[in-house]
C-alpha cells in the first residue's frame, strides 16, 4: 500500500529519521550529564502532502487503524497518532504556522525496542510539516518541539537525546551532547573491522516505570543532599562518596559520575581512532548500571557475558533498563562467534532467542524526495 493508495492522489514528498543506539552515558540525561548516541540505517519514514483545511490524516503501515485529528490538543488523541499530532501542535505552540497534511508512516524500526522509534516518528513528521510549509526551523530546535510534543502530548518525560540523535546525528560519527546546555558536537565512529551488535534480550520487566521514576528521584535526592544543582555538578566524587549516609544514593552516584566520565574517555578514544579500546568502557559501564545502579537484568548479564567471552571487546546494556536491548563491540571477525555464544547460552536457559541488528554508524534525518 502506498501513498495514492490510501489517499487517491500523489504525495509531495518524502522524509526519513533514524533511531539511535546510546553508545554510552546511561541515566545521565536526567542528571544533566553527557551522552554519546548515533543514528542507525534504521528509521521512520513519512510520506505527506499538504491539506488546505488544518487537518491531519494519519496512516501507518504498522498499525491498522486510519486517523483524523481536526484540532490536535494534549489528552484528544491516544495511541500512536499522538506521536505525530504532537509533533504539530507543539509545531503551532512555537509559533510555526504548520497546517494540515496527509500522512503516510512506514518503518524498519522495531517499536519499543529501546531504539528510539517515537523519536524517529516524530522528527520524520517535524521535518515533513516544516518542509512542506516552507518552514525553517533550526535543527537543535526542532529536537526541543518534538522533545515537548513527547512530554506534553504524549504524556511521556523523556529526556532531549533522543530527538537530538535522530536530527543531529551524521554519517560515521556519535555525536557528543550535553544535556544541561543542549550544545552537541561530532564525533568520528570509524568502525572499520568492528561491528556494533544490537541484541534484543527479548526481556521485559516489571520494574519498568516504577524503576525509572525511583531512580530520577534518588539521583535528585542525592544531588540535594550533596548541595548541588544536579550530580553532573559533582567534582570530587570521594568526597561525595563520604558526604552521603545511605548506601542506596552512594551507589545510585558512583554510577552516574563515573559514567559521566566514561563518556569523556570514549569520546577521547574516539577521536583518537582507538575505537576497539571503547569496548573496556562498554563493559565497565555495564557493571556499574549493573551493581551500583542496580537496573540490568538477567538476559542483558548473560548477553554481556558471553559476548565478551566468544570475543567482544566489551558490552553493556542500553536504554532505562529491566528491559530491551545490549549493544556489543565486535572485531568483525567475531560477529558469527558472538551471535552463536549467545544464542547458545540463551536456548540453555530456556529463553526467547536474542535478535541481533548491526548498528551502522548513518545520517539524521533528512527529505528522501
Ligand atoms: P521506542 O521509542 O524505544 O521504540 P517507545 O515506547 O518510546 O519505544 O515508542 C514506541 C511507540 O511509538 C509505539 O508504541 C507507537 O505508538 C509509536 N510508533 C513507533 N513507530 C511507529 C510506526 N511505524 N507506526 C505507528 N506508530 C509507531
Ligand atoms: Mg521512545
Amino acid at each position: 500500500m502506498d501513498f495514492r493508495d490510501c489517499y487517491g492522489r500523489d504525495p509531495e514528498g518524502s522524509w526519513r529519521a533514524p533511531g539511535r543506539v546510546n553508545l554510552i552515558g546511561e541515566h545521565t540525561d536526567y542528571n544533566d550529564g553527557f551522552v554519546l548516541p548515533f543514528a542507525l540505517a534504521q528509521g521512520v519514514t513519512v510520506t505527506a502532502a499538504r491539506r488546505d483545511d488544518g487537518v491531519l490524516e494519519l496512516r501507518s503501515l504498522q498499525s491498522p487503524d486510519a486517523l483524523r485529528v481536526t484540532d490536535p490538543e494534549p489528552g484528544r488523541v491516544t495511541g500512536w497518532a499522538a506521536y505525530a499530532a504532537g509533533v504539530a501542535w507543539a509545531l503551532r505552540k512555537a509559533g510555526y504556522d504548520v497546517g494540515g497534511a496527509s500522512i503516510l508512516i512506514d518503518s524498519d524500526l522495531p517499536q519499543g525496542a529501546g531504539l528510539s522509534s517515537s523519536a524517529a516518528l516524530e522528527c520524520a513528521v517535524a521535518l515533513a510539516l516544516c518542509d512542506l510549509y516552507g518552514i525553517e526551523v533550526p535543527r537543535p530546535e526542532l529536537a526541543r518541539i518534538a522533545q515537548r510534543a513527547e512530554n506534553d502530548f504524549v504524556g511521556m518525560p523523556c529526556g532531549i537525546m533522543d530527538q537530538s540523535a535522530s536530527l543531529l546525528c551524521t554519517e560515521g560519527h556519535a555525536l557528543l551532547l550535553d544535556c544541561r546546555s543542549g550544545l552537541s558536537a561530532q564525533v568520528p565512529l570509524d568502525l572499520t573491522g568492528l561491528s556494533l551488535l544490537v541484541i534484543d534480550t527479548r526481556a521485559q520487566h516489571e520494574l519498568v516505570d516504577g524503576g525509572y521514576a525511583a531512580r530520577r528521584a534518588a539521583c535528585e535526592e542525592a544531588a540535594r543532599l550533596l548541595g548541588v544543582p544536579a550530580l553532573r555538578d559533582v567534582e570530587d566524587l570521594a568526597a561525595a562518596l563520604r558526604a552521603l549516609d545511605d548506601p542506596v544514593l552512594r551507589r545510585r552516584t558512583q554510577h552516574v559520575v563515573t559514567d559521566d566520565h566514561r563518556v569523556q574517555a570514549a569520546v577521547g578514544l574516539l577521536r583518537a581512532g582507538a575505537v576497539a579500546e571503547v569496548g573496556a568502557l562498554l563493559t565497565a559501564s555495564h557493571l556499574s548500571l549493573r551493581d551500583q545502579f542496580e537496573v540490568s537484568w538477567p538476559e542483558a548479564d548473560v548477553a554481556v557475558e558471553e559476548a565478551v567471552r566468544a570475543g567482544a571487546r566489551g558490552a553493556r546494556m542500553v536504554g532505562g533498563g529491566f528491559g530491551g536491548s545490549v549493544i556489543a563491540l565486535v572485531p568483525a571477525d567475531r560477529a558469527e562467534g558472538v551471535r552463536a555464544a549467545v544464542t547458545v547460552a540463551y536456548a540453555d536457559r530456556g529463553w526467547e532467542a536474542p535478535r541481533f541488528t548491526d548498528a551502522v554508524p548513518s545520517a539524521g534525518a533528512h527529505r528522501v524526495s
